[in-house]
């Protein structure tokens, strides 16, 4: 027998109070923090969907074996099970630890880049991209021609697009190409998945032209879920075998652990090439420690050892994908538009759609962030003008293509009246989407804007 109640797969051993506040307080602390959740103290957030970076649960298991925590400088036990773990799973000999993603990320693509040097991939994360244009490189986004429609079921719509792949590298020359990264599963593209189809594709096409080909692996084991449930070819292997299967078509994976390595911070780089594992390990050296711990603490490397093997659990990914979709489907039910199939860690809500009315100059995603906030002390990100508008030479507003709101779901720290709390807020909130009025900003700085930027309500 089938039962319809998705169960959060743990019993709750710690508990941290969140706290309920007056729609009259949140009209203060918004006020305070100019508009911005981002200003926001957490504790003032009742429910914080802004990311799921950093921000999991960790399990009993975890916290017993940070007490097993080695903090020698070289060789520690801690790296030999941190190797272990992270060598059985991708399969490649050479594993380089570093504090967050963004970390292994400049180490390879600043090695790898440089002007002249061209990247391609289905979406660039933001760190991915701004590292490789720090190194002087080119960064081309190339998704499938199905991301672009909100609308249809496609199954895989985080796939790259093949086709212009091999129209890129004709174009630039396979010589100019430094690497092809496949970001499984598409963050900024939806959070959609990858299929292994779409893999084995790329990966040749790498092979053909001898170009590196790298896995931004961040969220592996979520994409693991989707390939075996919409790609009949998996059905039968378990979710780590998936994940397994795709790094052997790789030469290089990056990730930052802080996605499904489920703990607070970590990263690797893990390689096949000897002679680039060499050139990295010194660049990791000079800047963030010695080879076997990299910035990371002895017992944060035991926790992600235990968390890398958790998060393939076939309770917790059926938890997780199912969940994310109950929260997306129940507002999608309600009249709210989303990027639909929902995708692994977050919902995305159309707010270009839900606010027809408020012109991208005013920003419709913030002033959905803001009347989120605003009603039930929901906390969540705008991705569409405010962090991708910018101005032309004379000054005038280059909307983003998109006007988004991302609701990124933590790891195993919300349960399901957590969820049905932000579906009532949802439906208050789109009941009075008449009323909805625009922002303008009041002060910006030059890059990065959205993290710091003040707004006034029109
Ligand atoms: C989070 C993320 C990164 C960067 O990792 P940090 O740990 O935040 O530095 C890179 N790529 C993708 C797809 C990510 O989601």
């Amino acid at each position: 027998m089938e039962f319809k109640t998705i169960i959060e797969p743990f019993r709750i051993k710690s508990v941290e109070p969140v706290r309920m506040t007056t729609p009259d307080e949140r009209a203060y602390f918004l006020r305070e923090a100019h508009n911005n959740p981002f200003l926001l103290p957490s504790d003032k957030v009742l429910i914080d969907l802004l990311t799921d970076s950093g921000t999991s649960a960790m399990s009993s298991r975890q916290w017993a074996a940070m007490m097993l925590g080695d903090e020698s400088y070289a060789g520690a036990k801690s790296w030999e099970r941190f190797y272990a773990e992270i060598n059985d799973l991708t399969g490649m000999p050479h594993v380089l630890p570093a504090h967050q993603g963004r970390a292994a990320e400049r180490i390879l693509y600043g090695h790898l880049g440089g002007k002249g040097k061209y990247f391609f991939s289905n979406t660039h994360f933001d760190t991915t991209r701004a590292n490789i244009e720090f190194s002087g490189g080119t960064a081309i986004d190339l998704p499938c021609p199905e991301a672009r429609d909100f609308d249809s079921d496609k199954p895989f719509k985080g796939d790259l697009d093949a086709e212009a792949l091999e129209q890129q590298i004709r174009k630039v020359g396979a010589a100019n190409v430094a690497a092809v990264i496949l970001t499984v599963t598409n963050n900024s593209g939806g959070g959609q998945p990858v299929s292994m189809a779409n893999a084995k594709a790329v990966a040749g096409i790498c092979k053909q032209h001898h170009i590196p080909f790298v896995l931004d692996c961040c969220r592996i084991a979520e994409n693991a879920y989707f390939i075996r449930h919409r790609e009949p070819a998996y059905a039968h292997l378990s979710y780590r075998e998936i994940a397994q299967e795709m790094f052997a078509l790789a030469d290089a994976a990056i990730m930052s652990i802080k996605k499904d390595g489920l703990v607070n911070m970590g990263g690797f780089l893990a390689l096949r090439d000897p002679k680039l594992a060499e050139a990295c390990t010194n660049l990791l050296i000079i800047t963030e420690g010695f080879a076997t711990y990299g910035g990371l603490s002895g017992r944060d490397m035991e926790a992600i050892a235990v968390g890398l093997e958790e998060v393939f659990e076939a309770d917790y990914l059926h938890y997780r994908i199912r969940s994310t979709a109950y929260l997306g489907e129940k507002i999608r039910a309600l009249g709210v538009p989303v990027i639909y199939p929902i995708g692994g860690h977050a919902v995305y809500v159309d707010a270009k759609r839900l606010y027809p009315h408020i012109p991208p100059e005013q920003f419709p995603g913030q002033a959905l962030v803001c009347a989120l906030y605003q009603t039930g002390g929901v906390r969540t990100v705008e991705v569409g003008s405010v962090m991708f508008g910018k101005y032309d030479a004379k000054g005038a507003f280059v909307p983003a293509q998109q006007e988004l709101v991302r609701l990124a779901i933590p790891r195993r720290v919300y349960t399901q009246s957590h969820m049905d709390y932000v579906i009532e807020v949802f439906d208050a909130v789109q009941r009075r989407r008449a009323e909805a009025k625009g922002y303008r900003i009041t002060h910006e700085p030059p890059f990065l804007r959205h993290f710091t930027a003040h707004f006034e309500a029109l």
